[in-house]
């Protein structure tokens, strides 16, 4: 068989298929890359061309491509058992998978309900916090709170929780009506402000909604610490400690979508941690599987899983499903990720790594057309901007990220800006040479897309 070449395949892709979050437009001058195979954090093309994935596919790689340990669990699980239906019918990885999740997440999360993928999760989220008041004989609680600059996936009831005008506005007609407090993101800081005082003062917001509309709201939906595509935008635990307590206070559900932040990414196995907080729901995909496979899951208590336990004439049963719930060979991958974190010092290895990435970002605080540098643990961001002391933002349109994406790309490294800001968050196998590299090439690409 003759070689594929990257032109060949790019022109045939062009020709049948609609790529996700894209203007397919864009591609009569950006290049297509088809990719043949990945190695650690390495993906190469058809002509052997190399980039190095620092935004580990779209946050879902934890311990690289073609990882030894999870190819091997996903083989030896394709010989025994590719999928079962999973209502009335069950298997071990899936056990297995729940066991071990309900012995990592906060003490409580006790119950483990299987979906496909991130938005589905939410969707789970959503429905089940509403229909858990309705079981509780409270139906009047039907409402959501949410963050500005949110995000929560892209299917109506994700998309609706959200709040990345990008995505969301065209929707909007189809779009349940939510409440939204404006967001603790700390960029909004003023100077000399520390991230803990703003996120704290900007607590009161919630406080204000909490107390206006708890008696109709259901549940309140936040990703802790980081926004990831409401442009990695960050702030401070104190703000999860506090909405924790008030939402007990006023006896409305807290959701914690993890799904970006889960899995060691801010410096703790979970985001929530670093509050001391265990939420009521809790949100978790993308590193799930250690990015193989699509599989989510949502954790609750077993006060919450009671609510629904009853006669099943009484429909109170949480009748949600999808059919591929609880796959074997994405609980397979699942289960050799989450073997990797048992055997091996991955948090305390993620430290030294973030460090490291600390000090070779810290010198892009001082360029000119850099607003702000930010990091939580292993996610660290770039945010250009017009005027770097009134972070008045460069224009949408200009497409500044897309300049520094394509010169990534030409270098030999995967950056994806969102808007205005260049971010990394490369998988956790990642070495000293490589996070250098990355960042080096952020750099070009930063003075490339504001030099004028
Ligand atoms: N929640 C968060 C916080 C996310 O970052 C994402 C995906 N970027 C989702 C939900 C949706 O997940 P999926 O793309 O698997 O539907």
């Amino acid at each position: 068989m003759p070689s594929l070449r990257n032109s060949d395949l790019a022109r045939r892709d062009l020709q049948v298929v609609w790529h996700p979050c894209t203007q397919m437009r864009d591609h009569e001058t950006l290049p297509m890359i088809p990719i043949r195979n990945g190695q650690g954090v390495w993906l190469e093309d058809y002509e052997g061309k190399r980039y190095l994935d620092a935004i580990s596919s779209w946050w879902v790689n934890l311990f690289g491509h073609a990882n030894p340990r999870i190819n091997a669990r996903i083989r030896e699980q394709l010989e025994q058992l590719e999928h079962v239906i999973f209502a009335g019918f069950t298997h071990q990885p899936a056990i297995e998978v729940a066991e071990r999740l309900r012995v990592l997440t906060p003490s409580g999360l006790s119950r483990c309900f299987f979906a496909d993928n991130g938005s589905a999760a939410v969707e789970v989220a959503v429905k089940m916090s509403f229909h858990y008041w309705r079981n509780m004989g409270q139906p009047q609680k039907q409402r959501f709170i949410t963050l500005g600059n949110s995000y929560h996936g892209e299917t109506l009831g994700a998309l609706a929780v959200g709040n990345v005008e990008l995505y969301k506005s065209i929707y909007q007609p189809l779009l349940m009506d939510v409440i939204t407090v404006p967001s603790p993101d700390c960029y909004g800081r003023e100077a000399g402000e520390t991230w803990e005082a703003y996120s704290r003062h900007r607590f009161t917001l919630m406080e204000e909604a909490l107390e206006r509309h708890a008696g109709e709201v259901a549940a309140v939906i936040v990703e802790p610490l980081v926004q990831c595509a409401g442009n990695m935008r960050m702030y401070h635990p104190v703000y999860l400690e506090l909405l924790r307590e008030a939402c007990d206070r006023h006896q409305v559900l807290l959701i914690a979508d993890e799904i970006a932040v889960g899995f060691g990414r801010t410096g703790t196995m979970f985001a929530c941690e670093q509050a001391g907080i265990r939420p009521d729901l809790m949100c978790l995909s993308k590193g799930l599987t250690g990015g193989y496979l699509p599989l989510s899951a949502v954790l609750t208590t077993e006060p919450i899983y009671q609510a629904f336990y009853d006669e099943y004439t009484r429909l109170n049963a949480f009748l949600h499903s999808h059919s591929y719930t609880g796959n074997p060979l994405a609980c397979a991958a699942a289960l050799a990720t989450l073997e990797i974190f048992a055997t091996e010092p991955v948090i305390e290895r993620n430290r030294t790594l973030a460090r490291t990435l600390s000090e070779l970002i810290a010198p892009l605080a001082d360029h000119p057309r850099v607003g702000e540098v930010r990091q939580h643990g292993m996610i660290a961001a770039v945010e250009m901007a017009r005027d770097k002391r009134s972070r008045e933002p460069f224009d949408w349109r200009e497409r500044r990220g897309l300049t520094v994406y394509r010169h990534a790309l030409e270098r030999g490294v995967l950056l994806r800006p969102v808007g205005n800001v260049v971010y990394f968050m490369p998988p956790y196998v990642v070495d000293e040479d490589q996070l250098r590299l990355m960042v080096e090439v952020a750099r070009e690409g930063i003075d490339k897309a504001t030099c004028d």
